[in-house]
């Protein structure tokens, strides 16, 4: 069966069809990180659910390229820089260092592209000029650059594709400068940002003078830049509805880049919002968790990402701790049952079950949602458990094992860490060592067996012998 995408454009579900005429190459745009601080939870929904995507038409067999840019350049990181005293690059180096070890803590696949905004600034320029020369921008006395939304509409073109709005209120010409604003406030808003004194040293040369360029359009340039000025998908959290993606397509299609016929992107997909105990997420209700934060309460990002995994991404999702208790004990069954399957499977090799696949895929295919295909695993584990209670053969156990395989592809919960061996195991190492150094063969082989027996067995690796369970 297709894929069907509840898609935020038609507000409809609709059968997923690349634009590649072969059906195989999937462009995937998810708007990054603004790196201003260390992500949170939210904003790791965000991402997980894009991994998450990505991971399952990877599983339908399609090519993703997988762009995701770095705001690196907007309102609040200068604002940042500014208190901190700092430069831009030493300020945002740091929290994007730190976004890529989160991402890879949560086993999210690196995108195939990160670009920065910083080190695309022509490309920007050149799709503002395009704009201008196509006369629906225009340079404002204070030497910004904004975009005219009454321009645009007037040639045929829609504003307001992914939301309704109204038009009523608008008074031609106003103006909005900063990069995040409110419905209400519809309003021609800044492309290029004209230099101020408390740009400080961010400004780059340009033909309307010094300046930098606003939030909305670097995406524009970039994601056109690295998959075309039409591609497929096109994700972010639902607050970027408006006013980000709304002016990410007025841009993108008012610099009349795509072929007749063509639009900036096909499918966008928004996710809804993570709540903390109910609430939105605010440093002042102390509600607030970066990942950091539940690292340090003894949590692992593989729980973490289990937890944000359970719930459909259209759907608000409420993080308690409890929560995540609960993640750790479903994940510890199908650890536990993981185990007794490689126990029983033994050396036994074998290919995956089509049937048991097939309600899970056919669930995801339903706008990815996700609690089908849960279902699908906890029924799998429960089969298990029950077969492996009598009458299991080694071959069902490679079976059912194969089949996991295939299903964690998409949710990529790794597996449970290694046990740590128990102290008076890893001192008996440590001696097998020594005796093959003086080359006490017997008592080395003694060793082994001793290890063997007690259920760990010597691997041996770059960093030298370790001890894994049998
Ligand atoms: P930002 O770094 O603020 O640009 O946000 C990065 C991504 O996180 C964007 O796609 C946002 O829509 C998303 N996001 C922000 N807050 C939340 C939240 N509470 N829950 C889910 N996603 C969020
Ligand atoms: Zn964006």
């Amino acid at each position: 069966m297709a894929l069907q995408i509840l898609n935020t454009l038609s507000r409809q579900l609709e059968p997923f069809i690349p634009l590649d005429p072969a059906g195989k190459n999937v462009g995937l745009y998810c708007c990054g990180p603004t790196v201003h601080d260390f992500a949170h939870i939210g904003n790791f929904r965000t991402f997980i659910f894009a991994d998450l995507v990505r991971r399952y038409l990877e599983f339908k067999g399609f090519n993703v390229q997988h762009v995701m840019n770095i705001t690196d350049v907007e309102d609040k990181i200068i604002k940042r820089v500014r208190e901190n005293k700092t430069t831009l690059r030493e300020f945002t180096g740091k929290f994007e260092t730190a976004f890529f070890e989160d991402l890879q803590t949560l086993n999210c696949l690196r995108p195939h592209q990160t670009p920065r905004a910083t080190e695309h600034i022509t490309e920007i320029i050149d799709l503002i000029e395009k704009l201008v020369a196509r006369g629906v921008a225009y340079k404002a006395a204070d030497g910004s650059v904004y975009f005219s939304i009454e321009k645009y509409r007037g040639c045929g073109c829609q504003y307001g594709q992914l939301v309704n709005l109204n038009f009523e209120e608008m008074r031609v010409g106003e103006r909005v400068s900063s990069d995040e604003y409110e419905k209400e406030s519809l309003a021609d808003f800044a492309l290029w940002k004209a230099r101020v004194p408390e740009d400080g040293d961010v400004a780059w040369p340009s033909p309307w003078g010094e300046g930098r360029p606003g939030w909305h359009i670097e995406c524009s340039a970039m994601s056109m830049k690295a998959l075309g000025a039409s591609f497929d998908l096109h994700l972010g959290g639902e607050d970027l509805i408006f006013p980000h993606h709304e002016d990410e397509i007025a841009q993108s299609e008012g610099a009349g880049v795509q072929q007749p016929g063509e639009r900036f992107v096909k499918y966008w997909m928004h996710g809804a919002h993570l709540l903390v105990e109910g609430k939105k997420m605010s440093k002042s209700l102390g509600n607030f968790f970066t990942l950091r934060d539940l690292l340090g309460k003894g949590f692992t990002g593989r729980e973490i990402r289990y937890l944000m995994l359970t719930s459909y991404y259209r759907e608000q999702f409420n993080f308690t701790i409890e929560g995540l208790q609960g993640a750790r004990a479903a994940l510890g069954r199908i650890d536990e049952c993981l185990a007794k399957l490689r126990e029983m499977a033994g050396t036994v090799a074998a290919d995956a079950d089509p049937e048991m696949l097939e309600p899970f895929s056919k669930a995801l295919d339903h706008d990815m949602n996700v609690s089908g295909a849960w279902g699908v695993v906890f029924d799998w584990v429960r089969e298990n458990n029950r077969l492996l209670n009598g009458g299991m053969t080694p071959e069902a156990a490679g079976t059912a094992l194969a089949t996991w395989e295939k299903m964690n592809a998409v949710f990529a919960l790794g597996s449970a860490p290694e046990a740590e061996a128990p102290p008076e195991l890893l001192a008996l190492l440590e001696e097998r060592q020594a005796v093959r150094k003086a080359k006490d063969f017997k008592r080395a082989d003694a060793i082994r067996d001793e290890l063997k027996a007690k259920g760990w067995i010597i691997e041996d690796t770059a960093k030298g012998p370790r001890l894994k369970r049998l």
